[in-house]
């Protein structure tokens, strides 16, 4: 692993975070407070995590984590930042073990520098969800831990690079939004990873969650926090499972894609099935097969939101709902606990707590 470097050496003075919150009182008590606490604080230590992407350059040359944390205005009076190089790639060749490589860093970094108030990644849009959601499931973050990246690249004078840098230190540098899990920041808006979603190939705003929203925004030097993710799984495991594929459904699927993940040697397949949970017969079919040879099978809807009910037969061979999750995360549950377990009633469990179901039906 690279060698740390501190960049910016500065005090944090006057930080305010301004919190709406639907549940005022206790909550926003506690948050107002420990906001309060911070101005007391000589330093706020940050380290950033580079992983390359857009933000660092892209495929015309990348930038070091040091390098772009130079290109960030205003960071004087922020934080003091440390920085370190963790890969420099784009992150269509993100990998399940470099993105179990990093969470293991992160968990390193807290434990040795326990002066760090957050840590800071930057990563390419392209995949960023998806290390995000691993992440958060690989339990990383007691302390913030934010994604930063940027749609236009530092060569363009309107990149979007800096301020969503800036902003990514100012959320890792608030002791307040600890707790939170793995968020993400482009675009002004903080987002959680279990819902953030890269929705556009090129506009500044294709980070949404769609069907959440967002959990708070940064305005200048202010964060505003809406609500606090309810819908979260944190799994202590030592190793993560990379053989589990993603298949999509169209009119006149045949199953011939699940046949040729078991054929590959996948241990599991996620597939995103029509509306509400259907699929035609000869996907059946494959599926049933997959089963008989111990594939863990998933089925998440492909139309981007709600959740998939299991007929009969799924339920009786095995099936597993990933509920309202998408497809690429449904099946970063998957790469997540199936290194520990492929126990199916542990593994529904996962989903139906990522799910938000509660123990008791009301009513029906
Ligand atoms: N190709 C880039 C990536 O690494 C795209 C980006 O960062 O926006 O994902």
């Amino acid at each position: 692993m690279s060698v740390i470097q501190t960049v910016l050496v500065s005090p944090t003075c006057g930080k305010t975070l301004i919190v709406f919150s639907l549940k005022i009182g206790a909550v926003l008590c506690a948050l107002l407070l420990r906001a309060g606490s911070l101005e007391s604080e000589e330093l706020t230590r940050v380290h950033l995590l580079g992983t390359g992407g857009t933000i660092s350059g892209g495929s015309s040359g990348s930038l070091s984590a040091s390098e772009i944390s130079k290109l960030v205005p205003g960071l004087d009076g922020v934080a003091e930042l440390s920085v370190e190089d963790f890969v420099t790639i784009g992150s269509s060749r993100m990998t399940p073990d470099l993105q179990f490589g990093l969470a293991r860093r992160v968990r390193a970094l807290f434990r040795e520098r326990p002066e760090l108030s957050g840590i800071v990644i930057t990563h390419g849009t392209d995949s960023l969800e998806e290390t995000a959601f691993l992440l958060d499931l690989l339990g990383v973050a007691e302390k913030p831990v934010v994604f930063a990246a940027a749609q236009r690249p530092p060569r363009r004078s309107d990149t979007d690079g800096p301020r969503n840098l800036l902003n990514a230190i100012r959320i890792a540098a608030a002791e307040s939004m600890g707790g939170l899990g793995v968020l993400v920041t482009m675009n002004d808006e903080i987002h959680g990873a279990r819902d953030v979603r890269k929705t556009h190939s090129i506009a500044l705003n294709a980070f949404a969650s769609p069907w959440a929203g967002p959990l708070g925004q940064v305005d200048g030097d202010r964060i505003y926090l809406f609500h606090r993710p309810a819908r979260r799984l944190e799994l202590d495991v030592d190793r993560v499972e990379p053989l589990v594929t993603l298949i999509r459904l169209y009119a006149g699927s045949d199953g011939s894609q699940v046949k040729a993940a078991v054929r590959s040697g996948q241990r599991a397949v996620v597939i995103e099935v029509f509306g509400r949970g259907n699929l035609p017969p000869k996907v059946l079919d494959a599926v049933r097969e997959a089963r008989k040879l111990d594939v863990i099978v998933v089925y998440t809807t492909r139309t981007g939101g709600g959740r998939v009910e299991l007929g009969t037969e799924s339920k009786q061979i095995g099936v597993l709902s990933g509920e309202d999750l998408d497809g690429l995360k449904a099946r970063l549950v998957l790469v997540a606990a199936m290194g520990t377990t492929t126990d199916l009633d542990e593994l529904a469990s996962y989903y139906r707590q990522l799910s938000g179901e509660l123990e008791t039906a009301v009513g029906n």
